[in-house]
């Protein structure tokens, strides 16, 4: 049997509480009040369990008007629905009641059966709605649900069809690193803190906002159309987002959706306001963007790269190009970098700086440096065979395929398939993997290092992390990041630039590390970094990129010179 629902009736004449609990006690739990004081003292200590309130408005000590300020007050009692029983029928009365969040007025004599009826269909109400209520609060944050947003969203668009309104979807910049290096309770934290703020923000513009999922927010507003109204709101919720007491930066990235049709279903345009958040994330200087047509073509075009790339990988449609590197001082080849190239079926030729991100987002990326590996092996054993210099070809390595728990076995194994040294396959890892996950980095790079890998440290000088890390992973190559070739444009040394460049070659001499330059476009770069003793260069100024064959040609018509790089263990 289904318990029965708790009624507390409250009045002060013991004979009316009798009466009313006589007609009700069948169908209900009956609790008694003798006066608006200790009606209130029940409701709180037996907070949630209560139904329905019987109240009469005229008693001693506190009445029943009282009552109903009180309760309106809280807002969980403030949900429990009051029936005003008064021994009066004025109009006054009545309109005093419901005006004060009563939700019935009853006058005695009342008839019984009507008086249950209406109890009764007062928490039937009041339970669905409970029930609605609840479904519709993210339990971890109190604010709406994604369904519930979407829900309240069409209504409040639908119902004022001439007002501008603005969606906006946030995102928290790096959130998992927060869970994984502080916690996920100290992750759970930051996510109601966040709400808070936005809640807050959110209702001074007259808006809602829900959790939209893990850690994204979603916000409606109306006119917050113009780019100043949006700096402000912004502006504010990241100086609020400051105050969170962690030691470590967070950035929230904000995506806006203007609606200008309301024919396009609520959930598409959230959808969109996250694109145009998401297109913001890592941009240091950008905390938020407009959708606009760009950002859906963008990605049309990058669900096209992934939907091509299982199939050209199948098709071996991606080929290995090389890159020579050259000694500085006489300007004679040592290695080679072997650089992945792609021509898509629909379009065309890609530039590695456009999919190679994509397949990290996607994993793919694993499965297509292993073919790059397999590739490079393949070469440099063919080389062998015909007797050519061994020299050492680098491959990259990304940072997603660090987290491969037997990533050493997996290069070994290649490396001995095809016959060779592991000392003739370098490994380029970029700087940016440190930044990451430097414990994994460590271990892997150990590991590697025990098996006879050269270690490259690749693009270095662009991550926050270069000093510490140059302490703490045994590699054994400095490959300075492109950029620093700007310090060294024609005519105009740039001082403090070059001044860097300067400090990190005698450094890399001074713990024994070699050191390439990379994109090495003119002579003038190729002999200032001669006279800095950087030891080879890699660049257009030497040569692009080629096919495997042509540059099997230039190899056999070159001076080679097979370099001895101490191993820095
Ligand atoms: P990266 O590893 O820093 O490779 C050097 C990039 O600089 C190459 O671009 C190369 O073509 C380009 N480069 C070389 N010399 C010059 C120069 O003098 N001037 C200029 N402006 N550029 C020069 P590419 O081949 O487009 O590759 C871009 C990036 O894509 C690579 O940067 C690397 O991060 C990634 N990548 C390429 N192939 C692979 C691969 O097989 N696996 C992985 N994981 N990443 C790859
Ligand atoms: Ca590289
Ligand atoms: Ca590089």
């Amino acid at each position: 049997m289904k318990p029965k629902l708790k009624i507390l009736i409250v009045d002060n004449q013991k004979i009316n509480r009798k009466i009313l609990s006589r007609f009700l006690s069948d169908f209900y739990e009956i609790i008694e009040a003798e006066n608006g004081r200790s009606a209130l003292a029940t409701l709180r200590s037996q907070k949630g369990t209560i139904s329905a309130v019987l109240l009469d408005p005229i008693m001693p000590i506190m009445n029943g008007y009282d009552v109903l300020k009180e309760m309106s007050k809280n807002p969980e009692m403030a949900a429990i629905p009051v029936i005003v029983i008064s021994q009066d029928n004025k109009e006054d009365s009545e309109i005093k009641a419901l005006q004060m969040g009563a939700r019935d007025f009853i006058s005695t004599p009342y008839n019984p059966k009507i008086l249950r009826r209406r109890l009764s269909n007062l928490i039937e109400l009041y339970q669905s709605n409970l029930c609605i209520g609840h479904i519709e609060r993210d339990t971890l944050t109190g604010i709406y649900t994604k369904d519930a947003f979407y829900r309240h969203a069409t209504e409040i668009l639908g119902s004022n069809p001439t007002t501008p309104f603005t969606l906006v979807a946030t995102d928290i910049e790096r959130f998992k690193l927060v869970n994984d290096s502080f916690g996920s309770a100290t992750g759970d934290e930051l996510l109601q803190y966040i709400a808070k703020i936005l809640q807050h923000d959110s209702l001074q513009l007259h808006g809602i906002c829900a959790r939209h999922s893990e850690d994204h927010f979603m916000i409606l507003v109306p006119k917050c159309a113009d780019d100043e109204n949006m700096h402000s709101f912004i502006d504010a919720a990241q100086k609020e987002l400051n105050q969170f007491p962690l030691n470590m930066k967070i950035s929230l990235k904000f995506g806006v959706y203007l609606i200008k049709n309301l024919q396009t279903p609520v959930p598409i345009m959230c959808d969109r306001a996250l694109l145009a958040a998401e297109s913001v994330k890592g941009h240091y200087e950008k905390s938020y963007a407009y959708y606009d047509d760009s950002i859906r073509q963008r990605l049309v075009r990058e669900q096209q790269i992934i939907d091509e790339m299982k199939s050209s990988l199948e098709k071996n449609r991606f080929q290995v190009f090389l890159q020579p590197k050259y000694d500085l001082t006489n300007e004679k080849i040592v290695g080679a970098e072997a650089l992945v190239r792609w021509t898509h079926p629909k379009l065309g030729a890609l530039n590695p700086g456009e999919f190679i991100p994509l397949f990290e987002h996607t994993g793919f990326i694993t499965e297509l440096d292993e073919y790059v590996w397999n590739h490079t092996c393949e070469i440099l054993e063919s080389w062998n065979q015909k007797g050519l210099p061994h020299i050492q070809v680098s491959v990259n390595v990304s940072r997603k395929d660090i987290y491969q728990e037997n990533l050493p076995e997996i290069i070994w194994n290649i490396v001995k398939r095809h016959e060779l040294q592991p000392s003739q396959l370098h490994l380029e890892i970029t700087e940016t993997a440190y930044t990451e996950n430097a414990g994994q980095l460590i271990s892997v790079v150990n590991e590697l290092k025990k098996i006879g890998f050269l270690i490259e440290m690749d693009d270095f000088g662009t991550g926050y992390s270069s000093l510490n890390m140059l302490s703490e992973l045994p590699i054994d190559i400095l490959k300075l990041d492109m950029r620093f070739m700007n310090s060294i444009k024609k005519g105009a040394l740039q001082k403090n630039k070059h001044n860097i460049l300067e400090f990190i070659i005698s450094l890399a001499k001074w713990i024994n590390l070699q050191v390439v330059a990379e994109g090495v476009e003119s002579k003038e770069q190729a002999d200032f970094l001669c006279k800095l003793g950087c030891n080879y260069a890699q660049g257009y100024y030497y040569a692009k990129p080629m096919p495997v064959d042509e540059f099997t040609k230039l190899l056999n018509n070159s001076d080679i010179e097979i370099p001895s790089i101490p191993p820095n263990c």
